[in-house]
């Protein structure tokens, strides 16, 4: 199927041009990001290729319709980019990758926690500028700390494996409990995880619901001194509320695999740029911040995995089969 690949980057190219071929599908890269102002470049094409930061609401969906696109292939799990009611009205078939590995986003999630607690991050510089002191980098143990886990699905349960094999004591929230967690841990309400995690994960999708999950109501509520990871969707936490959290101490640190306006920020090398977002510049100034630039997913089996099941969302769009991964809208 002719399909153009937008905000793509060399690694996408080499993991998806190799399965295109053996799957029989003719693939155009493109490193614009899908906007209104760039959904032209789609004229011609069957299907749009799309990832996290590329916008799909109703104005871009409308001109892609008028293009001749039928259908959008996301090569992502998160959908939350995508206005899925302007896709049904205009007859657009919406297909991801549920879940290509959750180890990846888990143990990136893991590897951020430890990073934080145990300062790994600051001593990497220390060590590399000739001091070897000790003071301020003192951590804690995660055995026996209490990690609120937020979303028990696939990410949250590899989360939640890997935890319980450091001995933390586990809680989660999740409208959609799930038996295996039951036996790691304990669901409890939100309000209650707050209370009682030392350390809290975040992997829920964003809804309207989860939207700034994590506000200024929430960070009063937390444990003071709790660390707070998100690799799932910026927007699940308001990052002003987040800085007057971390200002007040009540918020021991934060780790950031995403942030709410990471779309035309991250995945580009700006280093020769002056960053214009003073929110980010904010957080980046506090030295119990970490942040990384969307890449809790970037591992070799999980670009494998991407580009395996865009290929099968392809094939089945073609021959009009059923679509497994296709994303329903539903009112
Ligand atoms: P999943 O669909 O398997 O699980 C999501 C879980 O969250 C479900 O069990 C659902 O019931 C639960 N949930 C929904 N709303 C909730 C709420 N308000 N509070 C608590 N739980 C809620 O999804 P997954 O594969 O585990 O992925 C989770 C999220 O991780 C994705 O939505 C995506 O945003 C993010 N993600 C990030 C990266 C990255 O590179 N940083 C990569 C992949 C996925």
């Amino acid at each position: 199927m002719r399909t153009i690949c937008f905000s793509t980057q060399p690694h996408d190219r080499a993991y998806l041009e190799p399965a295109a071929k053996v799957a029989g599908h003719e693939l155009t890269f493109v490193s614009t990001r899908l906007e209104a102002a760039t959904a032209k470049l789609a004229e011609g094409f069957p299907c749009v290729c799309a990832f996290v930061n590329d916008v799909l609401d109703a104005e871009v969906i409308d001109c892609l319709s008028e293009f001749g696109v039928k259908a959008i292939a996301l090569r992502c799990a998160g959908y939350n980019h995508v206005d899925l009611e302007a896709a049904d009205r205009f007859g657009l078939v919406v297909a991801r990758v549920p879940q290509y590995s959750p180890f990846a986003v888990a143990e990136h999630a893991v590897g951020l926690m430890l990073s934080l607690i145990r300062k790994i991050h600051k001593a990497y510089n220390r060590v590399r500028e000739n001091n070897y002191a000790l003071d301020g980098l003192l951590g804690f143990d995660m055995h026996s700390r209490t990690v609120g886990i937020i979303g028990t699905g696939a990410i949250g349960q590899a989360a939640a494996r890997i935890l319980y094999g450091f001995g933390c004591r586990l809680l989660f929230v999740d409208p959609t409990p799930q038996d295996e967690c039951r036996n790691l841990g304990a669901y409890v309400s939100f309000d209650e995880l707050l209370k009682r995690s030392d350390i809290i994960t975040l992997h829920c999708p964003l809804t309207p619901k989860s939207y700034h999950l994590f506000d200024q109501a929430a960070f009063a509520k937390l444990r003071p001194g709790a660390y707070l990871v998100n690799t799932s969707r910026g927007a699940l936490i308001d990052t002003s509320a987040a800085i007057q959290a971390l200002k007040g101490r009540r918020l021991g640190g934060l780790a950031l695999d995403v942030y709410e306006e990471e779309e035309g920020l991250f995945f580009q090398d700006r280093s020769s740029q002056i960053l214009e977002d003073d929110q980010f510049a904010r957080l980046l100034s506090f030295n119990n911040v970490l942040v990384t630039a969307h890449q809790a997913f970037f591992t070799h089996e999980a670009l494998e995995a991407i580009a395996a099941t865009t290929m099968r969302n392809l094939t089945q769009i073609e021959r009009g089969e059923p679509v497994a991964n296709r994303i329903v809208y539903r009112p």
